[in-house]
Parts: C-alpha cells; sequence; structure tokens
C-alpha cells in the first residue's frame, strides 16, 4: 500500500506458515470480520489480496546470513542471494521442528501411516485412528475425526486427565459414551507393526508394563512444535527466550533497518495471534519506508481514499 516493492522468502514450498502447514481445515473463529473461516481459506484470500502488490516469491528455501553492503542488505537463502534495503522477519515459531514420539521404527511409517499434521482429513473416512497426545490439537482433532469422519478413535495419553479447553474435553466424554471414541489411559506409545510403512497395529504400554494393542489405520502423534529460531540465531539479534525483541512503536530490532512481526517478535503485552499479526506489519511497512526514504514524508491515507497502488 506504500508503493515499495517486495520479496517473500520461505522454507516452506507453500505459502501461509502455521496456518497452512499445521491447521488447514480448523475453523478460525477471532480473525476481524469473518465469524468463522478455515485457515486454508483465509490463506487463500491473503494471497489473492496480495496478488496487486506483486511481491516476488521465493519458496522452498531458508534465509541462512544477512551482510549489510553499504546502503542495503544482502540476504543469503540456500539458493539465492537477494539485496533489500530493508528486512521484515516473520519467522513465526522459526524452523517447524515436531516434536516426535520416542518410538523405534517411527521414520518407516512416517508420511505414510503416521502423519504429525493433516492437510486432507478425507483420508482417514472409515479408517481406524489413533491419536496420540493430551494437548488442544489432539483432542481437537479427535473430536473431528470422531463425529463423522473416522470408523473409530483411540486417544493414547500417558495421563488420565487432559490438558485441553474444557469444552473439548466435555465433547471428548460424549463421544466416548458413544463409543466413537476409546481413551487409552495412562498409556504410552511403546511399538508400530506393519508393513512397507503401512500400520497395522499400535503397542502401548501404562506404567506398570501392561501392554494393549490397538488394531489401527494411522497413529496421529500431537506432542507440539519445539521452538528453534533457526539460523536468525546468528545475526547479532536481540533475542529474548527464542523470541527477536522489538519496539512496539516501529516493530525495529536492535539493528536499524531490520523488522520483526508476528509470533517471532516479543514485547510488553505481546500476543500471539493472527491480528496482532496483521497490526504489526502494518507497522513496520510503515517504518520501513521512513527507513528507505527518510526524506520523503509518507503522507497517510486510507485504502479508500488511496485505492490500489498503480506503479509497482
Ligand atoms: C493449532 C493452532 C491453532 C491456532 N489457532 C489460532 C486462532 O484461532 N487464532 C489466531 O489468531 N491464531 C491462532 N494460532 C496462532 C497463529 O497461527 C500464529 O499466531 C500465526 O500463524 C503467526 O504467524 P507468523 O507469520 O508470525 O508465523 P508462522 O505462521 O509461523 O510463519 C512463519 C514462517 O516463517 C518461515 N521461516 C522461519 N524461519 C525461516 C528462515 N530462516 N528462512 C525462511 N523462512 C523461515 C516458516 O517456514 C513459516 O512459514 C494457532 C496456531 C496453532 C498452531
Amino acid at each position: 500500500m506504500l508503493g515499495l516493492k517486495s520479496c517473500i522468502i520461505d522454507t516452506l514450498g507453500f505459502l501461509g506458515g502455521q496456518c497452512s502447514a499445521l491447521y488447514a481445515e480448523k475453523p478460525i473463529y477471532d480473525i476481524a470480520g469473518y465469524p468463522s473461516i478455515s485457515a486454508e481459506e483465509l490463506i487463500k484470500n491473503l494471497t489473492k489480496q496480495a496478488e496487486p502488490f506483486k511481491a516476488q516469491y521465493y519458496l522452498n528455501q531458508q534465509c541462512n546470513s544477512i551482510a549489510k553492503k553499504g546502503d542495503h542488505w544482502e540476504i543469503s537463502t540456500s539458493k539465492n542471494l537477494i539485496k533489500a534495503k530493508t528486512i521484515i522477519i516473520a519467522a513465526g515459531g522459526g524452523t517447524f521442528e515436531v516434536r516426535k514420539p520416542p518410538v523405534e521404527n517411527i521414520a518407516n511409517y512416517e508420511d505414510i501411516s503416521v502423519l504429525y499434521h493433516i492437510k486432507n482429513k478425507t483420508k482417514f473416512k472409515n479408517k481406524i485412528v489413533t491419536i496420540a497426545g493430551g494437548g488442544d490439537s489432539a483432542l481437537d482433532w479427535a473430536v473431528i475425526l470422531a463425529k463423522d469422519i473416522a470408523k473409530k478413535v483411540y486417544i493414547v495419553h500417558r495421563r488420565t486427565n487432559f490438558r485441553a479447553a474444557p469444552k473439548t474435553v466435555e465433547e471428548i466424554n460424549k463421544l466416548t459414551e458413544n463409543g466413537n471414541i476409546e481413551l487409552i489411559t495412562p498409556y504410552q506409545l511403546n511399538g508400530l507393526k506393519g508393513k512397507n510403512g503401512i500400520l497395522n497395529e499400535i503397542e502401548v504400554k501404562d506404567l506398570e508394563d501392561n501392554i494393549k494393542y490397538l488394531k489401527s489405520d494411522y497413529l496421529l502423534p500431537f506432542f507440539g512444535m519445539a521452538m528453534n529460531i533457526g539460523p536468525l540465531d546468528n545475526w547479532n539479534l536481540s533475542i529474548i527466550n527464542k523470541h527477536i525483541e522489538v519496539n512496539p512503536a516501529s516493530m525495529q530490532t536492535n539493528l536499524n533497518g531490520i523488522f520483526a512481526v508476528g509470533d517471532i517478535c516479543t514485547y510488553p503485552g505481546k500476543l500471539k495471534l493472527i491480528l496482532t499479526g496483521f497490526a504489526e506489519s502494518a507497522r513496520a511497512c510503515h517504518s520501513a519506508y521512513s527507513y528507505i526514504k527518510p526524506n520523503t514524508p509518507l503522507h497517510f491515507e486510507h485504502s479508500t481514499t488511496k485505492g490500489l497502488p498503480k506503479n509497482i
């Protein structure tokens, strides 16, 4: 909207960060103007909204290092060297690192019968699905799949109580009474049996070493993500607890001309929400404009007055 050229770099091969990678099919209820919208639909809309601004996309490549060269930065990605006057870091939780269960031979089943993210829930139609974990993601998916998709859902959790929203736990209890869900608690994953990546049985064990076998088509372990900011750790940024410290009045980091927005940034009162990220991005762009064009004052106009920029 400010007439600046931009390019977007992402390690993933698609747009949308956590929304696309972790919960594409889930409805989001707190995006302004949408009573409910799936994460996938939100990203589709945002991509379309960004089209007129002709950003260049550099996907499937990680930003590894930066170097200040005169009046610009050189950004080395795993595939390109990109020159930019300024950088806005929106690296979220950093590199997506899933916490995997410590089960021997699990790698043989990954991407076939063991899935850490769900992109398309219809693949579980009439299947027996074992979900491991006791947090929000595990229980949300158990409810979605048990309602009218999967034939049966097992929830394996090492404790008898869950760390999820009370309303979801209530739904789980109802679905358990109806027989759509069977709770396997307090049990932990102990082994997988199958052939060529296709799962047949899951072995689970309790604290007294009692063993049970769950006949299953899929295992969905939901043990959360490990936050790892990856190469950004070496950029001489001020980092607090794996987050980049910014001045919320400008979104400026400790490095002049480098800004940070979204989940990766921190300041007093920070909320990790999509709508907060939108506002922080607008703030960072205004700051970036003043940094790039210190002698051209920014004439503030609403989009309703300004329309879309004509020559980008
Ligand atoms: C299950 C779940 C449900 C959620 N529900 C809601 C909700 O209902 N409402 C809400 O407001 N929020 C919700 N959130 C939080 C919301 O998704 C995040 O606040 C939002 O995605 C943050 O956006 P971001 O752009 O800052 O980071 P991300 O979405 O994490 O995107 C960061 C991107 O940076 C890339 N990246 C990282 N490091 C590098 C590098 N060195 N080089 C290149 N690329 C890099 C990553 O690949 C990633 O694509 C939810 C999150 C989860 C996990």
